[in-house]
Parts: structure tokens; sequence; C-alpha cells
């Protein structure tokens, strides 16, 4: 469970999150969505520390993190149980797919080379990438490029993946297949997933929940049926107007 507990942003005088509480159960799939500069993104970093809150309390599972005085330890931890996927992919450049899954994996979780190549071919497969092993980044497209991003994240076997839009940078046409791997992850992978995305779709078809936020605030939350169909908000509404 992610439970965010009063939680206060600013970026100098822009205050980006006004007092965020919610919880995220465990095994869920939550699609945030939002108009641009509601604080999406900025929420969804904040629980790894990518963006350290101002105020407030980040809660997962049995760590409890006041984010004023987290320590070093505090963040380390909290990495430890979750992986990203960016909405640019971060791969290195130099290294090809299977490199860049193993990566982490050798470096961060000290497993062994031969152990995380196996794996990292295993989750290569996942994405349906295994023939790209070899390849570098700039032979592929965005799409096979931001698999190979979540192929990285579930290779890291956590308890969280924070998706930061993924499929934003892509080519129309390259969309479906990113949102296709991360239908099967949803359905396959034991992990929470929070999702940043526009992808309305997807939030109809894949997620649990979803919380709808603008200017700082959660505006509502719920399930897609009732969030997505019949929602109480006249921001919502106006927000959802646009795509349906
Ligand atoms: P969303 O994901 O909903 O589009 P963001 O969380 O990215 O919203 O951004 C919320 C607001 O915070 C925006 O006004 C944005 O310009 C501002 N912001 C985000 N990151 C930074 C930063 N590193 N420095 C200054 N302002 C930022």
């Amino acid at each position: 469970m992610i439970t965010f507990k009063n939680i206060h942003k600013a970026f100098g005088d822009n205050e980006v999150l006004k007092g965020i509480n919610c919880t995220i159960p465990t095994g869920s799939v939550t699609v945030i969505l939002g108009p641009s500069g509601s604080g999406k993104t900025t929420l969804l970093r904040s629980i790894n520390f990518l963006e350290r809150a101002d105020r407030g309390e980040i809660i997962l599972d049995d760590l409890h993190i006041d984010v004023e005085t987290a320590s070093k330890a505090d963040i380390h931890n909290i990495r430890q149980h979750t992986a990203m996927v960016f909405q640019m992919y971060n791969l290195f450049k130099n290294k090809t797919a299977l490199e860049n899954v193993t990566e982490g994996l050798t470096v961060v979780k000290k497993i062994p080379k031969a152990e995380a190549k196996d794996k990292a071919l295993y989750f290569l497969n996942k994405v349906g990438l295994a023939h790209k092993a070899d390849a570098y980044p700039h032979e592929l497209s965005g799409g096979q490029q931001q698999r190979i991003g979540i192929a990285r994240a579930l290779a890291l076997n956590p308890d969280v993946i924070l998706f930061d839009e993924p499929t934003s940078a892509l080519d129309p046409e390259l969309v479906g297949e990113v949102l296709e791997v991360m239908k099967k992850v949803a359905q396959e992978v034991n992990a929470t997933l929070v999702v940043v995305t526009h992808e309305i779709n997807f939030a109809r078809e894949v997620a649990d929940n979803i919380i709808f936020m603008d200017q700082g605030v959660i505006i509502e939350q719920g399930p897609p049926q009732e969030l997505l169909s019949n929602p109480k908000e006249m921001r919502t509404k106006q927000f959802l107007s646009r795509y349906i």
C-alpha cells in the first residue's frame, strides 16, 4: 500500500502539491489523470524521492517516511522497492538493450552477471524484444526503446512500478504497442502500478482506480466505471469532455 499524508510541494512560490492525501492499494493499477501542470508527475516522483516533497508523509507498506526528515537510508530503502518508467526512456545510448536491462541488476542489486543476463532475457522476452537483445537504442524505434525501459523496470522485481507519461513522447503509431505491453504487465505482474497518462482508454480498460488531479489537489478518485462514466465534480466533467 502507498499512502500520501498531507503532501505539499512548491517550486519557488508555485505551490504544486497542496496537501495530497490518498491511498493506493497493493497490487492495484492506479492511473493519475488531470490537466497539464496539475502536479501529476511531481506526485509520482515524490514517491521515490526523485522529487522531494516539502512536507508530509509517504508510507510504503511498513516504511513510514516523513519527507522533511527522511535520511539517505530511508530514500535508499524506498528506492529498493520501486522502479520507474520514464517518458523519454532514459536508456544508456552506448549499451545494448540487454546491457540496459542488466545494468541495474549487476550494479544496484549486485546480481552475478550470468544470472542478470538470464533475468534480462526473460524480461526482454516478456516485452516481445528478446530478438533485439544486442541492438543499441538508436537501432530501435521509440516504442521498442520504451518496451526496453519497461523490461528494465520489471527486472528489478519492484513492489511498485511508477510510469511517468510512458507514451507521451512517442509517435501516435507507436503508442499502441507500449500500452499493450503495459496491459500485459498489469495482468501478469504482481506489482502495484502507478501510471501518469493521458490515455483515457487505457485507464478505462486497465485501471482499478483513477485519481483525478487539478491544480495540486485531488478532485476525486474512484474506479473507472464511476469516475469516467459518472464523474461527480464539475472539473472532472470538464476535463473528460475533451476526451469523450
Ligand atoms: P503534470 O504532470 O500534471 O503536467 P507537473 O507535476 O509536471 O504537472 O508540474 C506541476 C507544476 O510544477 C508545473 O507548473 C510545472 O511547471 C512545475 N514544475 C515541475 N517541475 C518543476 C521543477 N523542477 N522546477 C520548477 N517548476 C517545476
